[in-house]
């Protein structure tokens, strides 16, 4: 049965979409069946795998949400695309903002999402979960579908509110709806080692929160290849093969996978 993995932050512009496409090639390329969905009204993550005008799909993660809210009965694969390079995904639009409407008077408008990935869980091995730096119903309904929680964090645009915010949502979801949510860990993006404020957020990160959260050993540099994939709709792995960015999120492929 799948693991569903929430990649978050309340910080936009930090490598959560590029983490999510590269962690679901990642784990596709290690023949896992992989489902990346884009929660985010934003659609960065169905554009990054390659649709390239997501406002004119006919089905999207608001779509199979609507019949989940209006107690339809849906095939699981509804709505749901391919990558060529072996990635599933359940797209969005930017009419995805409008379900938190929807979800607003509903009894269950927490767990609208979980019964979504309930339904896609037997298809899959991970199912991973792109969402918007806002805490929304919509990223509340991810996290408490996820299993773990992936938190992308660039040094050089901390934001330690933000981050300390992020935790006690997930402290409180936990509480409240999902009492086995996991944090696997911070992960540092966009790094550029010759930056010593870098070198400094990196020491505060490890220092404040490593004792608590696992802070991933690996850092994911910045570079502008890892930029170039999504507007070209590959993969790194693909785009980059020999690069650094590639052999970071490889490493954090093998840890996730090391994670069960
Ligand atoms: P978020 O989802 O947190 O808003 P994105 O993953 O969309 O962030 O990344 C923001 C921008 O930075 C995108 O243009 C993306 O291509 C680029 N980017 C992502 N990761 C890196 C990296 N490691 N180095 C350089 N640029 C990156
Ligand atoms: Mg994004």
């Amino acid at each position: 049965m799948g693991k569903t993995i929430f990649v978050g932050a309340r910080k936009g512009g930090v490598g959560k979409t590029m983490t999510a496409v590269s962690l679901g090639f990642g784990l596709a390329r290690a023949g896992k069946r992989v489902l990346c969905v884009d929660a985010d009204s934003q659609h960065s993550l169905t554009v990054s795998l390659g649709a390239e005008k997501p406002d004119k799909l006919a089905t999207t993660l608001a779509t199979v949400m609507m019949e989940i809210i209006n107690e339809r009965a849906i095939d699981p694969k509804t709505g749901i695309l391919r990558h060529n390079e072996g990635v599933d995904f359940m797209p969005a639009h930017s009419s995805l903002t409008g379900i938190e409407l929807a979800l607003a008077p509903l009894i269950g408008r927490e767990t609208v999402i979980r019964q979504y990935v309930e339904m896609v869980k037997p298809l899959y091995d991970y199912i991973i979960i792109d969402t918007a730096p806002t805490l929304d119903l919509l990223t509340i309904n991810a996290l408490a579908a996820a299993d773990s929680v992936i938190i992308p964090v660039a040094p050089k645009f901390l934001d330690a509110l933000g981050l300390e915010l992020l935790l006690k949502s997930v402290a409180q979801i936990r509480r409240q709806i999902n009492p086995s949510l996991k944090i696997d860990g911070i992960l540092l993006t966009m790094v550029d080692r010759r930056s010593r404020l870098t070198r400094e957020v990196i020491g505060t990160i490890e220092g404040v929160y490593g004792g608590n959260i696992k802070v991933f050993a690996e850092h994911i540099p910045n570079s502008v290849r890892a930029a170039e994939t999504s507007a070209n709709g590959i993969s790194i792995y693909a785009h980059d093969p020999n690069g650094k960015v590639a052999a970071a999120y490889t490493a954090l492929v093998e840890e996730v996978l090391a994670n069960g």
